[in-house]
């Protein structure tokens, strides 16, 4: 098995590095263009004598001079100063100001969304050459006046990059996972977001950079330079000569040229580097014993209090083709110490569920009513203070994905220290011992240098404990657990399982397991609650609902499960069709179109609940009158 990488990937290439050493060299050669044995680009050759009108280029005048004799070289290397100074200054205010309105956009979308994209329509729409002679006319042809027009055209394209990675990234597993532990919008902005895409922005920068260089060259040639020599206005002035004396206007055109290639090429580079490869090898590690320091224990095993408890929870979704009841009406507890699993087929509305419990919704409007308490905080009438401090303190989550829930550009440790110093008020010191123990209990391996790690450094596996340590940071009363072990191969999956009930040994955490997978669910948890078309069709102990489920919607699900004790070239059991659309799920039941034993009833009336004891209870017309065999020998 391979190791993964540990190295940073470059693939910059010997271009690149040509290309940064000339943008270098010409810097440098701007800088100190007066203490360079350099000619004055002033002097007159006709009275100097040191170089002829027109000589051509040699020894003498490394570029020629012009029919003055100017020394070119001279003019060349000090035309380079306004060209840097304008591309640097215009860059940094348009790259500056674009991503600020670009991450606000991307961020914020709704209102802000569409005052930001409407200016930048009509900054890209406004004929930029008619700016141009309108401020010059007007304010002159001074270097301030040039940064002031380049700069207004050049935000645009900042904010247009910008808000696109922006609009990405929001949707990103570690930036729902920086809202659910409760970080403010700013620090989501400033540590989540903005880490990511300096290096779109910096890539665009170069590029910005030739683009700024390349319109003042153009407008110099139609006669609009600035009031001082410029590459430009150096190509301009040879023009006339351009039969006798080419060179005059081709050595500061190659000049020019050749920089906006290093420029684009230097870019393209940067870009090129933003591109972080992505670890596919996977490490199997032993799951090792946990110490007792940092049991996850917050109280005696035995307690039964209420963690979560939802009544009649219903969430409408609205969207652009209408409104989405992905929870309809649906009322579960979980108490301290157990551990629930939220099943059922993909688009049920487990997933959904969970995001109505931490907030986090892909649509801005959302509408939700009945009551969710976690621990004691109803999570839909508290203050945005109490709520937050719920999210980050007392709720920990684990994603479906660790290498999108991560922040790449962020060492583990930054990231697993976070909700510690930001909710539960460690020294950064304190935090980091925290962090080192967490890593430790969830069985990886060197936790001192694999703190110090990028996400991209560590197998799928790994990453997968760092979430659970994450998770674990603040000593959760609740874990919310999405599809935990989905994106892993079956050993680390079992391997995660075992973790996660090793960690939940002893202690009062209640966990909330949700899995489309009934076959991950036995012995690693203690309910079940089944979810179709964002209601909950059956719920009992878990050995129970595995055993004799009642629901027409369960036995399929317990049917489709795999049975290794079967024919390898026999048929998997499906179940046919698909779920409702809940934009206008249908009257009665939901199952209904794909239940075999459906009649007129169930298809016009909802089926009421079922109480068959022990907790067991379903809402099914013709619950099952026999016994499904649960698969065994998985
Ligand atoms: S209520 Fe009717 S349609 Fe729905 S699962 Fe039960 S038997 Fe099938």
């Amino acid at each position: 098995m391979p190791e993964p990488s540990t190295k940073l990937p470059t693939g910059l290439g010997v271009i690149f590095w040509v290309s940064a050493s000339w943008i270098v060299l010409l810097v440098l050669l701007a800088l100190f263009a007066d203490v360079l044995p350099i000619r004055d680009p002033e002097a007159l050759g006709i009275i100097t004598r040191e170089v002829e009108p027109f000589e051509r280029p040699g020894w003498n005048a490394w570029f020629g001079s012009d029919g003055q004799g100017k020394d070119l070289f001279a003019n060349v290397v000090h035309g380079a100063r306004p060209a840097l100074v304008l591309g640097l200054t215009v860059t940094l205010l348009a790259a500056s100001i674009g991503t600020v309105l670009g991450v606000l956009a991307g961020y914020f979308r709704g209102r802000v969304d569409t005052i930001v994209m409407a200016g930048t329509d009509v900054a890209l729409a406004f004929p930029a050459i008619v700016l141009l002679l309108a401020v010059r006319a007007s304010l002159g042809n001074s270097m301030w006046v040039f940064i002031f027009i380049f700069t207004v055209l050049g935000i645009a394209p900042y904010t247009r990059i910008v808000r696109g990675a922006t609009l990405g990234l929001a949707e990103r597993e570690f930036v729902k996972a920086a809202r659910a532990m409760g970080a403010s919008g700013f620090r989501i902005i400033t540590r989540e977001i903005l880490p990511n895409v300096v290096l779109s922005v910096l890539s665009f920068a170069f590029i910005g950079f030739a683009l700024v260089i390349a319109a003042e060259g153009s407008l110099a040639f139609i006669g609009l330079s600035l009031d001082r020599t410029t590459w430009g206005q150096l190509i301009d002035d040879g023009r006339p000569e351009l039969v006798d004396h080419a060179y005059l206007t081709l050595i500061p055109a190659s000049v020019m040229f050749i920089t906006i290639l290093a420029f684009n090429f230097v870019g393209d580079g940067v870009g090129g580097a933003a591109a972080i490869r992505e670890v596919s090898t996977v490490r199997r590690h032993r799951v090792g014993p946990l110490p007792d320091a940092h049991n996850v224990s917050g109280a005696s095993s035995g307690d039964q209090r209420l963690v979560l408890d939802v009544r009649e929870l219903t969430t409408d979704l609205v969207t652009g083709r209408g409104v989405v009841h992905a929870v309809d009406n649906v009322s579960f507890q979980v108490r301290a110490g157990e551990a629930l699993a939220l099943v059922g087929e993909s688009g049920c509305g487990k997933t959904m569920m969970i995001r109505s419990i931490l907030g986090t919704f892909p649509v801005a409007g959302v509408d939700r009513s009945g009551r969710i308490d976690v621990d004691g905080t109803d999570m839909l009438r508290a203050d945005d203070n109490t709520r937050l401090r719920t999210l980050g303190i007392d709720i920990g989550t684990i994603p479906q994905n660790p290498l999108t829930a991560l922040n790449p550009v962020r060492r583990i440790d930054a990231q697993i220290m976070e909700p510690m110093t930001l909710h539960g008020g460690l020294t950064a010191a304190e935090a980091r011992a925290r962090a080192l123990d967490l890593l430790e209990q969830v069985g990886i391996p060197d936790p001192t240098s694999r703190l110090r790690s990028y996400p991209h450094q560590l197998s799928g596996g790994m990453r997968q404990r760092v979430m659970i340590a994450l998770a674990l940071a603040n000593n959760p009363r609740l874990v919310l657990a999405d599809e935990p072990t989905t994106a892993l191969d079956v050993t680390v999956q079992d391997q995660i399982m075992r973790l996660l009930t090793d960690l939940r040994a002893g202690s009062d955490m209640a966990m909330v397991l949700v899995t489309h997978d009934l076959a991950v669910v036995e012995g690693f948890t203690d309910r079940i609650a089944v979810m179709y078309a964002g209601q909950i069709v059956e719920t009992g102990p878990t050995a129970r609902v595995l055993a004799d489920p009642q629901h027409q919607y369960t036995r399929a699900l317990i049917r489709s499960i795999p049975d290794l004790r079967l024919d390898p070239h026999s048929r998997l059991a499906t179940i046919p069709g698909a779920p409702p659309s809940l934009l206008d799920p249908p009257p009665g039941c939901r199952f209904a179109a794909r239940c075999p034993v459906a009649d007129s009833r169930c298809r016009s009336e909802l089926p009421s609940v079922t109480e068959v004891g022990d907790d067991h209870s379903y809402t099914c017309w013709h619950p099952a009158e026999t016994t499904v065999e649960v698969a065994r020998g998985r």
